[in-house]
């Protein structure tokens, strides 16, 4: 699958890191059953096999590794995947639900976040997922280490999950970067906007984050965290990515058209033009082809699907 991801991406003319994952149990003591017996590799010794495996991809995509979470590899097969990832990067589902933290305290007596640190999974080339309910304890760990966290707000609310201490992780240490997880919405925008306004809103105050920090962890320090240190800023011998937004749209009329406009006002439909790696990509096209890729991809699903369409 990793390699067939990669192809994909090759095709479609933009970068990936694949992230694989080892994914040993169904919860803290539970064994996997039914179909997630298609991704248990049975031990960690032998998904560090099968990822050894995989061909080294291009300079355009990079071979990552993920816990899935505490909840799915046992503590003791925690290292065997930290050595294993060793130099590349390392993700991991973390604390994104209080249910994890309370099963994690019950049967090891720590949190996800220091039984993490325990193994050795902390650190700049790991990223921690969600990281939302965490204490104190927590954030200096995440932070004096230097591990990304990834907040993934349209997921997160989409679930009820909470919403994570984004200010305390980046002044601890930890650097911010976005991710869309359950893909519930589709837009970079949204996602880096949404730290903000959730910040807004448990904190009942404005301007917590500013729109250049926003855009850092969109771009240079999301790219950072998945192993690309040569992209996500316009300098000299970074990669030639360009976002062209239009500063007219019914969304962005009247806005400036600054980086404001981007962060605060765009949407992922206010795109004109995509450079990756220096090509050209008209906006419009790619969304309407892959749209109608989309559906008709997922709706083969649903026809296969055991619950059928909702
Ligand atoms: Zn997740």
């Amino acid at each position: 699958m990793a390699e067939a991801l990669i192809a994909a991406a090759a095709e479609v003319g933009i970068r990936i890191t694949v992230l694989d994952t080892c994914y040993l149990a169904a919860g803290i003591g539970e064994p996997t059953a039914g179909v997630q017996r298609r991704f248990d590799d049975g031990d960690a010794q032998a998904w560090a096999e099968r990822v050894a495996t995989l061909p080294e991809p291009g300079d355009r995509a990079r071979i990552g590794a993920a816990i899935h979470s505490v909840r799915a590899v046992p503590r003791d097969q925690l290292p065997t995947v930290v050595a294993a990832a060793s130099g590349r990067p390392l993700h991991v589902h973390l604390s994104e639900q209080v249910a994890e933290n309370e099963q994690c305290l019950a049967a090891h007596g720590h949190s996800p976040t220091a039984l993490l640190e325990e193994a050795g999974a902390l650190g700049p080339d790991t990223t921690a997922v969600h990281a939302t309910h965490l204490s104190d304890h927590d954030i200096e760990l995440l932070g004096s280490s230097g591990t990304h966290v990834c907040f993934c707000p349209t997921t997160e609310r989409d679930l009820g999950d909470g919403v994570g201490p984004s200010r305390a992780l980046w002044a601890a240490g930890a650097p911010l970067t976005v991710g869309s997880d359950s893909h519930a919405v589709i837009d970079p925008f949204e996602e880096i906007r949404a730290v903000e306004m959730d910040e807004r809103l448990v904190s009942g105050r404005r301007g917590r984050w500013t729109a250049t920090e926003l855009m850092e962890a969109g771009a240079r320090i999301g790219h950072a965290s998945l192993g690309f240190d040569d992209a996500g800023s316009i300098a000299v011998g970074q990669r030639a990515d360009i976002v062209v937004v239009d500063p007219a749209s019914p969304r962005t009329a009247g806005t400036g058209g600054g980086l404001g406009t981007a962060v605060f006002a765009a949407t992922s439909a206010d795109v004109r033009e995509i450079w990756a790696d220096g090509v050209r990509h008209e906006a419009q096209t790619l969304r309407e082809e892959a749209g109608r890729a989309l559906d008709e991809v997922i709706a083969k699903l649903w026809e296969t699907s055991e619950g059928g369409q909702p």
